[in-house]
């Protein structure tokens, strides 16, 4: 039986929005819900994964990682806005993400998925871009992987302990002295108020 293409689009899942290029980016309707402040900016690989039905479970895509869940287990954890980022590396719309304005002078950022500690509320600075940002992290909690996929280099963060997608550190660009920012959706995180386990070292993560 032959297959449309659009049959076969619409069947991977939450929206898609074409990446730049064009101010006339369409996106397709997203079965999540409409209020969602979650938007699909996701990486190639996963469309063909989805397409061609590599990567059953969605393990392929994930780094070898302390705490493993079968992605069911993961499915009934977390809301589908929390799966679609933290599992299926979805990007929350810019500038409505529930930290992206929220600057705390005291407390920690833990993984949303496995409260892991990620991110001290010192490190976490303005940077304009539309998204929580932090210039270093605690050392180990979070993880990175290059991401060629779009036709550049980008360095992908993820939780040291489940692997849950964080979004992207950029080098270089001046904002604090360390250099990096790492751009984080509020979604993956979760602040707490208080002192962060003892031991935790700062430091870069690429
Ligand atoms: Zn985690």
């Amino acid at each position: 039986m032959r297959v449309s293409l659009r049959g076969v689009t619409s069947g991977v899942g939450p929206s898609i929005r074409v990446p730049r290029h064009s101010s006339r980016s369409s996106r397709l309707s997203p079965p999540l819900n409409r209020n969602s402040s979650v938007t699909a900016i996701r990486p190639l690989r996963t469309l063909l994964g989805g397409l061609f039905g590599l990567g059953a479970g969605g393990d392929a895509n994930m780094p070898d990682v302390p705490l493993k869940k079968t992605e069911s287990e993961w499915k009934e954890l977390l809301s589908s806005e929390e799966y679609y980022v933290l599992r299926q590396k979805g990007t929350e719309r810019p500038g409505v993400g529930e930290y992206d304005s929220f600057y705390p002078t005291e407390g920690y950022f833990t993984c949303r998925a496995c409260d892991n500690p990620l991110y001290s509320a010192e490190s976490k600075f303005k940077s304009g871009c539309g998204w929580p940002a932090f210039d270093k992290c605690y050392k180990g909690g979070v993880i990175t992987e290059v991401d060629s996929t779009m036709g550049m280099r980008r360095v992908e963060i993820m939780c040291g302990n489940c692997g849950g997608h964080l979004g992207h550190v950029f080098e270089n660009e001046g904002f604090t002295p360390t250099m990096e920012r790492h751009c984080v959706n509020s979604i993956s995180v979760k602040y707490n108020a208080g002192e962060p386990p003892s031991g935790l070292e700062e430091a870069k993560a690429v």
